[in-house]
């Protein structure tokens, strides 16, 4: 499984439609402060079910929604389309490609759909649950809190990348069927 594409309109600083398509592997985003390279972390975070504005580095969820700049006035609504790459069917769903995309208006409103079908954003979860991706797993690390994980003791750094590298689930069954 991995990122296949991912499409941003309306979200932060993306007013107008932006495709990205990555191909399996590194991808490594660059450009000056202020780009919104950022914001294409946040992104993902956000179609992924992401709640909290804070953790998407905002004051309220209507932060995510393009608030206008000198060039161009605000839009209604935003909206992220992740398409990840199931062809090694490690998602739990029988498609080669999900696609998960979250909108929200400014009304408040907000719609999840999965390849293109309403769902709740517990059907989400469900199918992210254990791929190691979903908000509650360390697969985005934000920059503040790459200081937290450098500056962190040598054990709770090493539950950190074993909970990243998946293995950390292995070892809970592991000391559950030694304690037997
Ligand atoms: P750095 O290199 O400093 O980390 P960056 O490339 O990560 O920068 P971001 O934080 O992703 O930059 O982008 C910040 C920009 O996004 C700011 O110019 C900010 O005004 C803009 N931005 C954030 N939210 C919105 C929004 N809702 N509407 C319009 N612009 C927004
Ligand atoms: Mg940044």
């Amino acid at each position: 499984m991995y990122l296949r594409s991912l499409t941003l309109k309306g979200f932060k600083s993306f007013a107008d439609r932006t495709h990205m398509v990555f191909d399996p592997g590194l991808t490594v985003v660059v450009g000056p402060n202020g780009s919104g390279k950022s914001n294409v972390s946040d992104a993902i975070l956000w179609v992924l079910g992401e709640q909290s504005a804070k953790q998407l580095r905002g004051q309220a969820m209507e932060d995510v929604i393009f608030s206008g700049s000198s060039a161009r006035g605000p839009v209604s609504v935003a909206e992220v389309t992740l398409v990840l790459d199931n062809s090694d069917h490690r998602l739990p769903v029988d498609f080669d490609e999900v696609a998960v995309t979250r909108r929200m208006y400014r009304s408040g409103e907000s719609e999840y759909l999965v390849n293109a079908a309403p769902a709740r954003l517990r059907d989400i979860q469900d199918i992210l649950h254990d791929s190691g991706l979903g908000k509650d797993t360390h697969s985005i690390i934000s920059q503040g809190k790459l200081d937290a994980i450098l500056s962190s003791r040598p054990e709770e750094r090493r539950s950190l990348i074993e909970e990243a590298a998946g293995i950390s689930k292995h070892r809970r069954r592991k000391e559950r069927s030694m304690r037997r």
